[in-house]
């Protein structure tokens, strides 16, 4: 029932078998509000007393603990029930973005315990360096409990496996060593992962509780460009080498606009936040490119009525619906979950982008189709790192862990 990864040379060490058995038990309790020692002999087929002996250790570890349960009792004793204790294990995250670096400590449920702010550094070996000091204090003093790892949110195109930027042209980082600036002199596990689907996976792992987790989604990163991460069967899409599913590079225009990435046309030059406070600008005969407002400001416009912005948020709108009938046809999605200026101006655009979506795909998919806001709004990628460092501890064999 246990897997665990043996070269065909290694020893079968007790240890590891008791950690994959650890392991296993953590995550049945994680995924279970209402779990008796019990049930899990009665699950897994293990004996009483493996259970009662891993559980003790458990205990002992401050990782669980028993309390009554609701159920209940058919004779004797109250039940109990066992529960996680969320701040006994904890992860560290980075979000790099374009105005700098945030950073945080986090829980099992994914409350941020403590956090920091690191400014934007023209140059990204100082930047990268003041990231790193923040991580250090940040988990430096962490009162005895045990941190899984540290989540990295890089943003463009990345190696995972160690973290380096092969290019994110917004930051105008091309090569840029930083999983091992960031990770330098540490005994801790860094894990990498691109921001859209860090998202994706934040609102697999962060799913409101009491609701099936979404299975086949694509969450929709709209910032200086626009990224997409695709959860297919509830595993992250990566593709042959991890770039897969940018839809934001894929052309909507054949003679379009010059896109950062070289090609022509692509959906980020027309629907990303960055497009959307340039051509708020170009219809006010700017054509410099220089924005005018920010694309919070043009939404408050929108809402009191400026006509300006309202035909900006509509045009931008349709470019939307003409990337996700792409994103329909390609995927055949249960959902497209958007965050950023999107989610904030949904109530707005929701019209528009539907109306170009319903022209543009069957009948019969649009009607199961749900787009919808993230829940965890601008702390989607942020959670998506400590939801990396968890998956990775809770269910290493998945396929949505980090490389290896
Ligand atoms: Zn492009």
């Amino acid at each position: 029932m246990v897997k665990v990864q043996l070269t065909s040379r290694s020893p079968l060490l007790k240890s590891h078998l008791r950690e994959a058995n650890e392991r296993l038990l953590l995550n049945m309790i994680r995924q279970n509000a209402d779990l008796s020692r019990a049930d899990i002999v009665r699950i897994t087929g293990f004996s009483a007393s493996s259970v009662t002996y891993i559980i003790k250790r458990m205990i002992k570890a401050g990782l669980v603990c028993e309390t009554p349960s609701n159920r209940p009792a058919r004779v004797g004793r109250q039940p109990l029930t066992l529960r996680l204790k969320p701040e006994a294990l904890i992860a560290a995250g980075v979000e790099i973005l374009g105005t700098g670096a945030r950073v945080i400590t986090a829980d099992l449920h994914g409350n941020f315990l403590a956090q920091r702010f690191v400014p934007w550094e023209l140059d990204h070996i100082v930047f990268l360096v003041r990231v790193r000091d923040a991580i250090r204090a940040l988990t430096s003093n962490l009162g005895g409990r045990n941190l899984l790892g540290v989540g990295v949110s890089l943003p463009g195109s990345i190696d995972r496996a160690n973290g380096r930027v092969i290019a994110a042209e917004n930051l105008g980082w091309f090569d840029v060593d930083a999983g091992g600036i960031l990770s330098q002199g540490s005994s801790v596990s860094f894990y990498y992962g691109n921001d859209a689907h860090l998202g994706a996976l934040a609102e697999r792992w962060f799913c409101e509780p009491g609701t099936r987790p979404l299975e086949n989604f694509v969450y929709v990163i709209l910032r200086q460009g626009l990224g997409t991460g695709v959860m297919v069967d509830g595993s992250l899409l990566r593709g042959a080498t991890g770039e897969a599913s940018e839809f934001g590079h894929t052309t909507l225009f054949a003679d379009g606009r010059r896109c950062l990435c070289g090609s022509v046309g692509c959906w980020e030059e027309y629907a990303s936040q960055r497009a959307l406070e340039r051509l708020f600008a170009e219809k006010a005969g700017l054509s410099n490119g220089s924005a005018e407002a920010d694309a919070e400001q043009i939404i408050r416009l929108a809402r009191e009525g400026d006509r300006r912005a309202l035909s900006v948020l509509e045009e931008v709108a349709g470019y939307l619906g003409m990337g996700f009938a792409n994103i329909n046809a390609a995927l055949n999605p249960e959902a497209i979950v958007v965050g950023d200026y999107l989610a904030s101006a949904w109530d707005l655009m929701k019209d528009w982008v539907w109306d170009t979506l319903r022209s543009r795909a069957p009948q019969r998919q649009v009607r199961l189709l749900r787009i919808f806001p993230s829940r965890h709004g601008a702390d989607s990628t942020l959670l998506g790192t400590v939801a990396l460092v968890l998956s990775t501890f809770f269910n290493p064999s998945a396929e949505s862990r980090p490389a290896a």
